[in-house]
């Protein structure tokens, strides 16, 4: 399984070509997608005609960008002009975006070649698929185990070696906690620094697009793709965006990290414990040091968020009405039956528990008393991060706290699913970039990964102990062994 950054050597020295590498793209998707089920949509005949752009491009000794030719998986919540967009939602089965979003127009701009949209919890609510309208994607480590959600599909297409790159979206942890879950690099920038603009809006204030791939240094490449200014969103950033792959290489001696003592407590499973102590233990032997350190309000995040999450979904997704975008349902006699029929036919359960979650806490009489205290406890979520970071360069911490579970272990139960996010809800209610780096394997074989998370628009440090830890461990360099192919 070969990097972004191996293949994209290959491609400059001429050893392969932009649509060789895509041929056998999709020769390994489909041999290998009926276990994984990562994709959503292929999209064969796009990639090779954008293939063939890109090797002219090469023929005629063209500056490129360093990832142009390579093939990435898209979530299927981040649109793509004239192909299909149903964030694994039946409400959009057959919904052709007219508009390609700012980051995978990023990407083709770079030549990067989107070869399909990926599965995902149906409009990004979920930690494990299972709440796709159409079916879960499976963790290649293990098929009977979930590969984490909602951005699974891209998580389990680069764990898998289908793809080198992927993007996912990552409201409460759904780009980080299915890369811990797969055993991938998964990275969420701080917000604001990559356009939301044609990502299907589920929580505005908390949403990021961020890349998935196997090495730190991959996903420094493609931060440097995605991020800038997109006057179409209007909390997009207006500033320069450092080459995220200059400073990879610095050293980290002299880095103070803070261990936040709530996410090393007993809602932590022993065996992650153990391994980001080793973890600690590997980053303190480069020079580092590191304290535990407490942050109270950390306890609070998971009621926040669902305060917070429930309260925007419920207004972004009122335009799903039948009138617009959507399937509308047969057999309605008014105004009233259409849009109670097709929002009742067209959403899943989680996403009504959201609706109904959302109504309740904006509504008057309960707005004051749940929504406005919850914004207040992000206040103070954020106030805490503040605190540490004046102390200290980084927060490390478990990103998630068990290691995948097996389909139908956690579903019945929305709470016990809620938990997943524990250690990385915080870091998107304070817009801070946070990354998982995989850090060993639980006793029965499923990765592990822990979370860095530092100051607002500085990737370049998360990324920068990322690799740092990558040059002197080899767990990014497991790979399945999949011989259920
Ligand atoms: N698992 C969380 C949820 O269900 C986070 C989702 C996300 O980040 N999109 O809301």
């Amino acid at each position: 399984m070969k990097t972004a950054v191996q293949l994209s050597k290959e491609l400059r020295a001429r050893e392969i070509t932009a649509t060789s590498l895509i041929e056998s793209t999709y020769k390994n998707i489909e041999s290998t997608d009926d276990k994984i089920n990562a994709y959503m949509t292929l999209l064969k005949e796009r990639a090779l005609e954008q293939a063939a752009q890109v090797d002219k491009q090469f023929d005629k000794g063209n500056e490129l960008s360093p990832l142009a030719g390579i093939p990435i998986a898209i979530k299927d919540n981040i649109c793509i002009k004239d192909t299909r967009t149903t964030c694994s939602s039946k409400m959009l089965e057959n919904y052709i975006s007219p508009i390609t979003s700012g980051a995978a127009q990023r990407c083709l701009d770079a030549g990067i070649i989107p070869v399909g949209k990926a599965n995902m919890d149906e409009f990004a609510m979920g930690s494990s698929t299972e709440n796709s309208a159409y079916f879960t994607s499976k963790n290649p480590w293990d098929l009977d185990y979930t590969p984490g959600g909602s951005s699974g599909g891209s998580a389990a297409t680069v764990a898998a070696g289908q793809v080198p790159l992927a993007l996912g979206s990552d409201t409460g942890g759904s780009v980080r906690q299915p890369a811990s879950f797969c055993g991938v690099v998964g990275a969420k920038p701080s917000y604001g620094r990559v356009s939301r603009y044609g990502l299907v809006a589920f929580a505005s204030s908390l949403d990021q697009i961020g890349p998935v791939t196997r090495t730190v240094e991959d996903t420094a490449h493609l931060l440097n793709v995605i991020c800038g200014h997109d006057k179409r969103d209007a909390t997009s950033l207006d500033l320069e965006v450092p080459d995220f792959t200059a400073t990879l290489n610095q050293d980290i001696k002299g880095l103070k990290f803070a261990i936040p003592n709530e996410l090393m407590s007993d809602i932590i499973s022993d065996d992650i414990k153990e391994k980001v102590m080793d973890a600690l233990e590997v980053i303190k032997a480069q020079g580092a040091t590191f304290d535990f350190v407490s942050m109270d309000s950390l306890k609070a995040s998971i009621a926040t968020y669902y305060i917070l999450a429930p309260a925007e979904a419920s207004a972004n997704l009122s335009r799903f009405d039948g009138v617009r975008y959507t399937n509308r349902a047969d057999d309605i006699s008014n105004l009233k039956d259409m849009y109670t029929k097709t929002r009742g036919e067209g959403f899943g359960a989680e996403v009504k528990r959201r609706i109904i979650l959302g109504t309740y806490v904006l509504s008057s009489g309960y707005y004051d008393a749940f929504y406005l205290k919850a914004q207040k406890a992000r206040t103070l979520i954020k106030n805490d991060f503040n605190k540490i970071f004046d102390k200290y360069d980084a927060i490390l911490s478990p990103t998630t706290p068990t290691t995948s579970f097996k389909f139908g272990e956690k579903d019945k139960d929305p709470i016990k699913l809620y938990m997943c996010d524990i250690a990385t809800i915080p870091a998107n209610m304070a817009g801070l970039p946070g990354m998982n780096v995989p850090c060993g394997f639980s006793n029965n074989g499923m990765p592990i990964g822990f979370q860095i998370v530092t100051k607002a628009l500085d990737e370049a440090t998360m990324l920068r102990i990322g690799h740092r830890y990558q040059q002197v461990t080899d767990f990014h360099l497991k790979n399945p062994e999949m011989n259920y192919v």
